[in-house]
């Protein structure tokens, strides 16, 4: 909003740009790169390059940034869950390689908590692995998992979302690393926005776990890429099933659709070097306070609670909860939702899964737009 070209290229279009304070959601773009990392991406067009060796610079050097064996850039992170269950399950046997997703003949179970099912799972499932549940609704034991696991497991998923209560009614990573190696089989970490504190970057795959996903989109590489960490053994059956080894190996794996240019390999390399060298501390009170500036406008509003939001771990410090008592203001949450979206500009906000309140983010927002989100909230319910 602070400049008249706001949009400008989605208008020419006929399309219309939206003021994003939902956070890095996919839905709306998930996230810009940042300055440090375009300059990186438009140097990498001067010249060609083999992907293979890219792939393995890059790796090599994220790998080494973050202390862990190996690495492995992917197209998402869910690319890189889709290419670990295919390696979980035929390793870097060529012909199985070429097999998938038909997985006879191979182990192709992914055992996964009852009570971790989540949103992207679906990406376990592309190669033609099978989800299998352990455990139930009220929660799981070191039982569960021990008669779960057999000669068809192919790995044990996890699910790691720090910034969130933790849940007691479910193994702990350390429990699930322990049986599970201790039967012989490989543990799978999606830890796709732990990236900060810093120690948490890359933190389960020291911990033990034999992969574990990084969403680059959380981080300022473009919205397109994600990475792998792991064992060496794990990266390279990883780089195999890859659209990389497809082309260069000519091994037809199922990566061949996840393809991600040589650009963007350069941009993820940048994005991490510039994560592991920010000042923190700064984007922390940039974040706080832009989310005090949504709030102000609400302060005193009848029928209106609002409070920040004081969460600083993984990829969006900081936001706001707004609550409104339908019976004061004479709609719900979702009403307000709505009536955001139906704005000008479009503003997106959303009451998330399981919640029952809006939970804003300031992660996409723009210079000037967070006192535009507070007022238009506070103009909303005053409008009735
Ligand atoms: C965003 C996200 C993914 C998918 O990552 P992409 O890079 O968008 O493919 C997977 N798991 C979690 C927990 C995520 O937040």
């Amino acid at each position: 909003m602070t400049t008249s070209n706001w949009g400008a290229i989605y208008k020419k279009m006929g399309a219309k740009p939206v003021v994003n304070a939902t956070g890095s959601v996919t839905l709306l773009g998930g996230s810009t790169p940042a300055a440090e990392v375009k300059d990186a991406m438009d140097a990498a067009d001067s010249a060609y390059i083999p992907l293979i060796e890219l792939e393995q610079v890059a790796g090599d050097r994220i790998a080494e940034m973050l202390d862990v064996p190996a690495a492995y850039i992917t197209s998402g992170a869910g690319s890189a869950l889709t290419l670990a269950t295919a390696a979980f399950m035929a390793g870097t046997d060529d012909d199985k390689i070429e097999q998938l997703p038909d997985t006879t003949g191979m182990p192709n179970e992914i055992l996964i908590q009852k009570r971790q099912r989540y949103w992207y799972d679906r990406c376990l499932e592309l190669a033609g692995a099978k989800l299998v549940e352990f455990g139930d609704e009220n929660g799981t034991t070191q039982d569960d998992l021990r008669n779960a696991i057999s000669d068809r497991t192919a790995a044990v998923h996890y699910v790691v979302y720090e910034q969130k209560p933790t849940d007691p009614h479910v193994l702990t990573l350390e429990q699930v690393i322990d049986i599970t190696h201790e039967a012989g089989k490989p543990v799978s970490v999606d830890a796709a926005g732990q990236i900060y504190p810093l120690e948490n970057f890359g933190k389960y795959v020291r911990m033990g776990a034999d992969f574990q996903c990084i969403a680059a989109k959380y981080m300022g590489a473009p919205h397109s890429t994600g990475f792998a960490l792991g064992t060496k053994k794990m990266i390279d059956a990883i780089s195999r099933h890859s659209f990389v080894g497809y082309e260069g190996r000519r091994v037809r794996g199922i990566g061949r659709p996840q393809k991600i240019d040589r650009q963007e390999i350069v941009g993820v390399v940048a994005a991490v070097d510039r994560w592991l060298t920010l000042d923190h501390e700064n984007r922390l009170s940039i974040a706080e306070g832009q989310s005090q500036e949504i709030l102000r406008p609400l302060q005193g509003i009848p029928g209106v609670t609002v409070s920040l939001n004081t969460n600083t771990k993984g990829h969006q410090p900081y936001g706001a909860f707004v609550n409104v008592d339908p019976d004061i203001v004479g709609f719900t949450n979702e009403d307000l939702v709505q009536k955001l979206r139906d704005g000008d500009p479009s503003i997106w906000t959303r009451v998330p899964e399981g919640e029952t309140r809006l939970e804003l983010h300031v992660f996409g927002l723009s210079d000037g737009q967070a006192d535009l989100v507070g007022k238009a909230i506070a103009a909303a319910v005053k409008g009735g």
